[in-house]
């Protein structure tokens, strides 16, 4: 079992409060950590550090190419332990195996490239009508707070940590209660890279104490937050006081809309793949599938009886291809709108129950999950239930099928599968949605920028988006005819 403790000001701490929280495997219920539970007086004591790196500490002032060297490092110490940075992600979040490699790999890449973008040019210069040089300069915001939920623990503290300290920022870091195992191992690899004390801080804890503390602070200037809607809505209130920037990546209910020209078997696994990866548990998962009409009895027969096949288990298990939901409050959440979805009249066509037999008797694991005779009112096509839980919906043309697609308070992710370009092209512009595919799911770069329309956030992470919105702009005008202006007579 683990002992998790906080890293603030380069320190390794117990809360203040003396209290911890008990850290469960989703797939069989079993205490794998015990972890310091931070409270308001951790959280400001790691902003109080946080601070005094950015204020007096001199890391804003760090060459640009040290902060990279840093961040390279970080890189290749994270890179020598991957296999067990994922083995420690399926056991906390429950996520299958080679999904958390995925995300470990992701997770090194991210690094990599936030090391090489801190060297690369960010300014501008302008030709102005005066004898004056105009130059654009960009400076780090200062102290970041940055908030992530429990369904990629590792892969979006890199998207939070890698362009902020690239940028020069200091930042207190809070991972979710549920999941905070490999970002104590991660705060061990920064301490071990050798960032200066109190450029990165670890506070663990609850959103209400720890995360509320960070977006209400008057001492921190930035909040970034990954997670629900109301909870960024909550975060945004929060952070007026101080009119902090934000950025908020939030909920979703994406559209995946199935032409009838589109390659059949391609189109009905990556239905799959859309939803029941991660569980459903993904902010981007494609929640609503749009079938086209003629298509619509063949596609569902043949994606029912592959999702029947779907192996469930727990992560570690070699073979499995869906884990645990990540709790029993999260399978109860889930369950609860499966049992609205037949209150509203949809038909449920697959899955729909717990697992409770032999080994899944302990964990929290739930039936890939389908629904048929939707309508756009129903609550389990509005609302994101963020489980393995898959509406169909069916359109007869292709604006029905943009109609339907941005009927929704999201505006996150969105994908249109056909053979004919041009249409594919056109649907994806109609699309209110920040990342769409065409004729595949899920896939997305560090070099890309990441976010929603709509109430799915405000701002983008990751690519030159994802730097920029960890920097101030500043313009300096030099006067290049150094004279007396002559606006005063006398
Ligand atoms: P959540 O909003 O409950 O919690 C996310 C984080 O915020 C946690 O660390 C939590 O402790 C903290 N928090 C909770 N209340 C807070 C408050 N009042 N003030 C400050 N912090 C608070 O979300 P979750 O259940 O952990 O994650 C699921 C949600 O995250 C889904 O809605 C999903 O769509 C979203 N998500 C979005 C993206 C994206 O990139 N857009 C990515 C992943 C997840």
């Amino acid at each position: 079992m683990f002992m998790l403790r906080m890293y603030i000001g380069g320190q390794w701490v117990e809360a203040v409060s003396g209290e911890t929280r008990k850290i469960v495997n989703p797939a069989n219920g079993e205490t794998i950590a015990q972890a310091a539970e931070g409270g308001i007086a951790d959280a400001r004591r790691a902003i109080a550090e946080a601070r005094s790196a950015f204020d007096e500490g001199g890391w804003p002032e760090t060459p640009a190419v040290e902060r990279a060297r840093l961040l390279f490092r970080l890189a290749d110490l994270l890179e020598a332990e991957k296999e067990e940075f994922a083995r420690l992600e399926t056991l906390d979040s429950g996520k299958p195996l080679r999904e958390a490699e995925g995300d470990v790999h992701d997770t090194i890449a991210c690094f990599r490239y936030y090391a090489g973008l801190a060297t690369k040019p960010h300014g501008q210069t302008y030709e102005v009508a005066d004898p004056m040089q105009a130059i654009v300069v960009r400076e780090p915001i200062g102290v970041c707070g940055q908030i992530v939920p429990w369904n990629y623990p590792l892969l979006m503290a890199a998207w939070k940590l890698a362009p902020a300290l690239a940028a020069g920022n200091t930042v207190v870091f809070k991972p979710s209660e549920l999941t905070p195992v490999t970002a104590v191992k991660l705060f061990e690899l920064i301490e071990r890279t050798g960032f200066p004390a109190g450029v990165a801080n670890l506070v663990l804890g609850a959103g209400s104490t720890v995360g509320h503390e960070l977006a209400v602070s008057g001492d921190v200037d930035k909040i970034a937050f990954t997670g629900g809607t109301a909870t960024g809505r909550s975060i945004m209130q929060a952070a007026a006081g101080n009119m902090k920037k934000i950025s908020l990546e939030l909920g979703g209910k994406s559209p995946n809309i199935v032409f009838a020209d589109a390659d059949f078997e391609t189109a009905v696994e990556y239905a799959m793949f859309a939803i029941f990866a991660g569980q459903g548990q993904i902010c981007a998962a494609g929640s609503r599938l749009l079938l086209e009409e003629s298509i619509y009895e063949r596609f569902l027969a043949r994606l029912v009886e592959r999702t029947k096949r779907i192996v469930v288990g727990s992560g570690l298990d070699e073979g499995t291809e869906m884990g645990p939901l990540v709790s029993e409050a999260h399978l109860q959440k889930v369950l609860s709108y499966i049992e609205l979805g037949k209150e509203e009249g949809a038909t449920l066509v697959c899955g729909g129950e717990r697992l409770t037999d032999g080994e899944y008797a302990r964990g929290y694991f739930l039936q890939p999950t389908i629904f048929t005779d939707t309508n756009p009112d129903m609550r389990i096509v509005r609302e994101e239930i963020f489980g393995p839980v898959l509406v169909v919906q069916t359109f007869k043309d292709e604006a029905e099928a943009v109609r339907l697609a941005n009927d929704t308070v999201y505006g996150l992710a969105g994908a249109v599968f056909t053979n004919n370009g041009a249409r594919a092209q056109r649907v994806v512009r109609k699309l209110r949605a920040g990342i769409t595919w065409i004729n595949t799911f899920h896939p997305t770069y560090n070099e890309a920028p990441w976010g929603g329309y709509k109430q799915s956030g405000i701002g983008r992470e990751l690519g030159t988006f994802g730097y920029e919105a960890y920097t101030e702009v500043k313009q300096i005008n030099t006067n290049l005819q150094v004279e007396p202006l002559g606006w005063y007579r006398n």
